[in-house]
């Protein structure tokens, strides 16, 4: 039997084309594609099928072992997940994709609700290869080194990353830091023009205190995506969506993206009616690991309101406690 090819998932897609020619030819049965610290795995496979390769033909090697190399959607392991601690966030980008703008307050989440989702989660696979404690900005939320001792606990093989604004680090607590170094977490900075002229003290700071950090780029546009008419083909823009690999869990749910947990945010606000459906209910009755993979695979309501990959607008923090809509949302 010929052997499968396994392809880097962070390489050019152009060096793929030897073993596309071979899978064509019928000289090899698929393909192989490692895990990674990232969901370049998963943009992989996209690829893959937009090839009409089927999922039969894709397998995946795991980064937790090696060893274990199982069909693409019967795999044991998540590329990537974030969850949220705080919805709520103390910079307010005007066309924050997250809506927390909108949040009053710092919008804290259960630590133990969050603990059960974990827990519910670890049952059906055995390693997450990155997990992003994001927001709203997780640095508001005094708990946040107890949420990283549990993820840690419960998933002590998946990279940890922890998104942040900037605006708090260096006041960041003893007991933060110290639990971010000991458990590796990297702390990743997204650079906004509010806090230009900062970088270099945050990037003190946390070589100070031995965290592992990144800055991002500074971030000059936003998109928003939100398109308020709908009508958009879901499958389509489920399809070229690169957000819908930013599985997100919640409680005791988990969904392809953040929009069937956030939703509800935008609707309160401006009185609309968007899709807060899509998550699924790690408590369901029967409910399989290929079955969760399916779902998360699927496009969602809101997929019909999100407009990918969005229109371009500078970035501008929200004033005061009114957001025009317009700031947000796609009204025309
Ligand atoms: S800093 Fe991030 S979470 Fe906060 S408002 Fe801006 S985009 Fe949203
Ligand atoms: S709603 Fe659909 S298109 Fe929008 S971010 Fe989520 S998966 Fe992507």
């Amino acid at each position: 039997m010929p052997e499968l090819i396994t392809l880097d998932p962070a390489g050019d897609p152009a060096a793929y084309t030897d073993a596309l020619v071979k899978y064509a030819a019928g000289e090899v049965p698929g393909f192989i594609i490692p895990g990674t610290v990232s969901f370049t795995s998963a943009v992989l496979v996209r690829f893959l099928r937009k090839l009409k390769i089927p999922y039969e033909d894709i397998w995946y090697r795991h980064m937790y072992d090696p060893g274990l190399v199982t069909r693409w959607m019967e795999r044991r392991e998540l590329p990537y997940l974030e969850y949220q601690v705080a919805d709520g966030c103390n910079m307010r980008c005007s066309a924050c994709s997250h809506y927390s703008q909108l949040v009053d307050g710092p919008g804290l989440l259960d630590l133990k609700e969050t603990e059960k989702g974990f827990r519910l989660l670890r049952g059906f696979f055995d390693n997450i290869c990155l997990i992003r404690v994001m927001g709203g900005e997780p640095l508001l939320n005094p708990e946040l080194h107890k949420y990283l001792r549990m993820t840690h606990e419960i998933f002590p093989q998946a990279v940890l990353e922890v998104v942040s604004n900037g605006i708090l680090i260096t006041s960041m607590s003893e007991e933060l830091t110290e639990t971010m170094k000991e458990l590796d977490v990297t702390l990743y900075m997204s650079y906004y023009p509010a806090m230009k002229g900062k970088d270099r003290e945050i990037d003190d700071f946390l070589t100070r205190k031995g965290i592992g950090h990144k800055i991002s780029e500074m971030a000059e546009e936003f998109f928003k995506v939100t398109d308020l008419k709908g009508g958009l083909d879901p499958a389509a823009e489920f399809f070229s969506c690169s957000w819908r690999f930013c599985n997100m869990l919640r409680d005791t749910k988990i969904a392809a993206c953040a929009y069937p947990f956030l939703a509800h945010y935008f609707n309160d606000y401006y009185g609309k009616e968007l899709p807060e459906s899509g998550e699924v209910d790690l408590e369901e009755e029967g409910l399989t690991r290929e079955e969760i993979l399916r779902r998360l695979d699927t496009p969602i309501e809101f997929c019909a309101f999100c407009r990918q990959p969005g229109v371009p607008v500078p970035w501008t923090r929200a004033s005061g406690k009114d957001v025009p809509l317009e700031d947000i949302a796609i009204v025309q």
